[in-house]
C-alpha cells in the first residue's frame, strides 16, 4: 500500500513501544545468556549462535556478519521491507496512534490499518454464527457426526470452535449484512459470501457444511474450512441440486486480506506453547487429524491445510522449537512415499543442510492420525511410541530405498547403490554426509564388515567431484567448495554386488580409480580466522589479553564481565568466542561460582581451567586453538599483570572501535543504496546511524593510538 509520510512523533513512538526481543523472537529462536540474548543470525548461515540482541539497549548486533541496529531496522532487513511500512505494523500491533505529516491523508491510512480489523470482527461475528447453528435442531447431524464418527468431546467441540453452516443460500448473508449491520463488501473481503452471476445480490460460500474456524497465531479467526456432512455419497446427493461440482469434500476461506494457505497453519495458537515445551512438532494433513491428536493430548500438533509443507509455515514453527525438530505425519498409502516427499515440498534443502532435523512418521496401513487413535483407542499411547521412534528423513528415504530390494541380484543392487549415491549427493553438511556414505556402505555390504570401508570408497568416489570433506574439518564450506558441489562428477565407478576388493575391477582401497589426488594446489587447513591484517592481529591480541586476564586473574574477572556487558561487546574470532562460552557456562554452575567468587587463590584459578578442559573434552579441535591461554606465558606476564586495568581497557576499546568500524561501514553501504528522494526516512536513518558510529569510532581509534599498540 501508498504510505503517507508519517510524522516524527510517530516514528519515535514506535520505536520506543516496540521491544526488540519480542519482534526478534518471531524470527529467531533466542537464549538467554546473561542480560543479553543470543540465536542463530538469520542474515547469514552459521551454526553456532553469533547473533546477539539486548534488551537494555534494545538493540540486535551479529559478530558473523555485522548486521546490527534495532527493531525497525531488524524488521526492515528481515523482510526486505520499507521504513514506513515497518513503522506502521509497529504502530498497529503496539497501538501507536499514527499521524502523518499531510493531514488529508490520515483518514486514508486510518481506513487501511482498520479493515484488517473489521475483518477480524466479521468472521469472529461469523464463527459464533456457525457455533450457535451447531447447536440448534439443524445441527443435528452435524454433531452427530462431530460425536459419533469423530468421537470428540463437547470440550474439544468448544475448544476448537467447531460449528456448522445451514443449509440455504443466505442464511449466513442475512445475519450478518442484515441483522448485525456489516456492509457487503466486508463481508465478501472476508471470503464468507459471493456475488451471484446475475449480479443481484450475494450468497453463502459454505452450506450445510461442519465449519472449522482457523485462527491466527493470536487466536483471532482468519478463515474457515468447510467439510461436507457423512461420507461423500450424501454430500454430493445433498448439493448434486444446486451445483455437484461445488461440492468438495473440503472447502477453505478463499485468500484474503487475512487469511493465506500457504502461510497458516492449522491449531498452531493451540500447540505453541506444546512445542517449545517438548521442543518439537507434529504436522499432520487434516484439521481433524490435528484435533483427535489434541484431543489424545498430543498437543504440539499443527496441521497444514492440504498443501505442500512451506517455507513460511515451516519457519514459524520453527520460532517455537530450539532444536528445529519436525515431525511429519503424512497419509502414506501406496503412493506413500511420493506423497511424503511431494509434501516436504521446499523445505527439503533444510533439511539436506541440516537446518532441521526432520523425521517421517509413516502410520501402519496407510492409517491417518485420526483413523489410528480411534482404531488403537488407548489415549494415544502407541501413537507416541511411533512418534518417539520416527525416522529421521534421510534415513527413511534410505528404508524406502532399499525396501524389498534383493540385494544379492545384480541388477538390484546396481538400481540401489544408484539412488543411494543421488541421494548422499543432496546432502550439503559434511558430517552428516560422512555418517550416511558409512551406513549406506554397510547396508550394501550385508553384514560383510570386510566389504564396508570399499563400499566407502565406492560412494565417496561417486559423489565427490573434488578432494577434502571426507576429512575432519571444521565443516566450514567455504565458496570454493560450494561451487564445485555443482561440477559434474569424475568418471564414476559402478557397483556390483559382494565383488571381493582381490579381484581389482572397482577400485580397491589403495587404487586411485576415480579418486583425484589430495589437496591439490591449496593447503588443506585453512587459518581459521583471517588474521593477517595488522589491525586485525590486534584486536586478536586484545582478545586474548582479555581472556588470559579472566583465566588467571580472579580478582579482575567481574570488571571484565562488566565492561563487556555494559558497552555490549563480544568477541569476534570464533575460537575466542568459543572460550567465552564456555566459561560462562562453567561460571554459572553453582559450585564454581563459589570458587570463583572466591578469594584470588591458585587454587581458583586451576578449579576454572581444569572445569573448562573437562568441560570441552569433546570440543578437541576448538580449544586446541585456544588452549595456550591456559598456561600463563611468563614473560609477558609480569609486565602485563602490573597494569591489568590499564591492558583491560585498551583490549575493550580496541573490540569496540572494530565493532564500531563495521557498523559504520554496514550503514554506509546501506545508506549508499537508499534512494533519498523515494525513500528520504530510510536514507536518513541509516545516515544517522552511519554517523554516530563513524564519530564514535574515530574517538577510539585516537584512544586506541595511546594505549592499545603500547600495552597489548
Ligand atoms: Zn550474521
Amino acid at each position: 500500500m501508498q504510505i503517507p509520510r508519517l510524522h516524527p512523533d510517530t516514528i519515535e513512538a514506535a520505536q520506543q513501544r516496540a521491544d526488540i526481543v519480542d519482534v526478534i523472537s518471531e524470527h529467531v529462536v533466542l537464549r538467554k545468556r546473561g542480560k543479553d540474548f543470543v540465536g542463530l543470525c538469520p542474515f547469514h548461515d552459521e551454526k553456532t549462535p553469533s547473533f546477539s540482541v539486548s534488551p537494555s539497549k534494545q538493540m540486535y548486533y551479529c559478530f558473523g556478519c555485522s548486521a546490527g541496529g534495532n527493531a525497525i531496522k531488524f524488521l526492515m532487513e528481515v523482510g526486505k521491507r520499507p521504513f514506513s511500512e515497518v513503522v506502521l505494523d509497529l504502530c498497529e500491533r503496539y497501538q501507536v496512534p499514527v499521524q502523518t505529516l499531510e493531514p488529508e491523508q490520515r483518514q486514508q491510512l486510518q481506513s487501511q490499518l482498520s479493515l484488517r480489523e473489521q475483518l477480524y470482527e466479521t468472521l469472529a461475528i461469523a464463527a459464533q454464527f456457525y457455533q450457535h447453528a451447531l447447536r440448534q435442531s439443524q445441527g443435528q447431524l452435524a454433531r452427530s457426526y462431530l460425536q459419533s464418527s469423530r468421537q470428540l468431546s463437547e470440550e474439544t467441540i468448544q475448544q476448537f470452535g467447531l460449528g456448522y453452516a445451514p443449509v440455504g443460500w443466505e442464511t449466513l448473508y442475512r445475519y450478518l449484512v442484515e441483522d448485525k449491520r456489516q456492509p457487503v463488501q466486508l463481508v465478501e473481503q472476508a471470503g464468507l459470501i459471493l456475488p451471484r452471476k446475475t449480479g443481484d445480490g450475494y450468497y453463502d460460500r459454505f452450506r450445510d457444511r461442519l465449519m472449522i474456524p482457523i485462527h491466527d497465531i493470536q487466536g483471532r479467526v482468519i478463515g474457515f474450512g468447510g467439510r461436507t456432512l457423512g461420507d461423500e455419497q450424501h454430500a454430493s446427493l445433498r448439493e448434486e441440486s444446486i451445483s455437484p461440482q461445488l461440492a468438495p469434500k473440503y472447502l477453505n476461506s478463499p485468500e484474503t486480506e487475512l487469511f493465506s494457505k500457504g502461510k497458516t497453519l492449522f491449531a498452531l495458537d493451540k500447540a505453541r506453547v506444546a512445542i517449545s515445551r517438548e521442543d518439537k512438532a507434529v504436522v499432520v494433513e487434516g484439521y481433524f487429524d490435528a484435533i483427535a491428536l489434541h484431543a489424545t493430548g498430543i498437543t504440539n500438533a499443527v496441521a497444514s491445510l492440504g498443501t505442500a509443507l512451506s517455507l513460511d509455515q515451516v519457519r514459524q514453527l520453527l520460532r517455537y522449537t530450539e532444536s528445529k525438530q519436525l515431525l511429519l505425519n503424512f497419509d502414506a498409502d501406496a503412493a506413500g512415499t511420493q506423497a511424503s516427499v511431494r509434501a516436504i515440498g521446499e523445505i527439503a534443502n533444510l533439511a539436506y543442510r541440516g537446518e532441521i532435523q526432520l523425521r517421517i512418521l509413516n502410520l501402519p496401513e496407510g492409517k491417518d492420525a485420526d483413523e489410528y487413535l480411534k482404531d488403537k483407542g488407548d489415549g494415544g499411547e502407541q501413537y507416541r511410541e511411533l512418534l518417539a521412534t520416527a525416522p529421521l528423513w534421510l534415513d527413511w528415504q534410505i528404508q524406502q530405498i532399499v525396501a524389498n530390494q534383493d540385494l544379492k541380484q545384480a541388477n538390484q543392487f546396481q538400481q540401489v547403490s544408484q539412488q543411494l549415491v543421488k541421494l548422499l549427493k543432496l546432502i550439503d553438511n559434511p558430517d552428516t554426509r560422512n555418517y550416511y556414505v558409512r551406513h549406506c556402505a554397510e547396508l550394501l555390504s550385508r553384514g560383510e564388515d570386510r566389504l564396508v570401508s570399499q563400499y566407502v570408497e565406492n560412494l565417496l568416489a561417486q559423489i565427490t567431484p573434488g578432494k577434502g570433506w571426507g576429512s575432519s574439518g571444521q565443516g566450514s564450506r567455504g565458496a570454493g567448495e560450494q561451487r564445485s558441489r555443482g561440477e559434474k562428477r569424475r568418471g564414476a565407478i559402478s557397483f556390483s554386488p559382494r565383488q571381493s576388493p582381490q579381484r581389482g575391477g572397482i577400485g580397491a582401497p589403495s587404487g586411485d580409480g576415480g579418486r583425484p589426488p589430495h589437496g591439490a594446489g591449496s593447503s588443506p587447513h585453512p587459518p581459521l580466522s583471517p588474521s593477517s591484517s595488522p589491525s586485525r592481529s590486534l584486536l586478536e591480541k586484545a582478545e586474548a589479553s582479555l581472556l588470559r586476564i579472566y583465566l588467571h586473574c580472579p580478582e579482575h574477572r567481574q570488571a571484565i564481565v562488566d565492561i563487556l556487558e555494559e558497552q555490549d561487546l563480544q568477541f569476534s574470532f570464533s575460537h575466542h568466542r568459543f572460550l567465552w562460552r564456555q566459561i560462562l557456562e562453567v561460571s554459572s554452575t553453582d559450585s564454581t561460582q563459589k570458587a570463583i567468587d572466591s578469594v584470588s587463590t591458585t587454587q581458583t584459578q586451576l578449579d576454572l581451567i581444569s572445569h573448562l578442559q573437562v568441560q570441552c573434552l569433546e570440543f578437541e579441535s576448538e580449544i586446541a586453538q585456544v588452549s595456550y591461554l591456559f598456561h600463563p606465558d611468563e614473560k609477558s606476564q609480569q609486565e602485563q599483570m602490573q597494569r591489568i586495568p590499564q591492558v583491560i581497557q585498551a583490549a575493550t576499546a580496541r573490540m569496540e572501535q572494530v565493532l564500531c568500524e563495521k557498523r559504520y561501514r554496514h550503514f554506509l553501504e546501506l545508506w549508499q543504496k537508499t534512494d533519498g528522494s523515494t525513500d528520504p526516512e530510510t536514507s536518513e536513518y541509516y545516515y544517522q546511524e552511519y554517523n554516530q558510529a563513524k564519530l564514535r569510532s574515530m574517538k577510539l581509534q585516537q584512544q586506541c593510538q595511546f594505549s592499545v599498540c603500547d600495552l597489548l
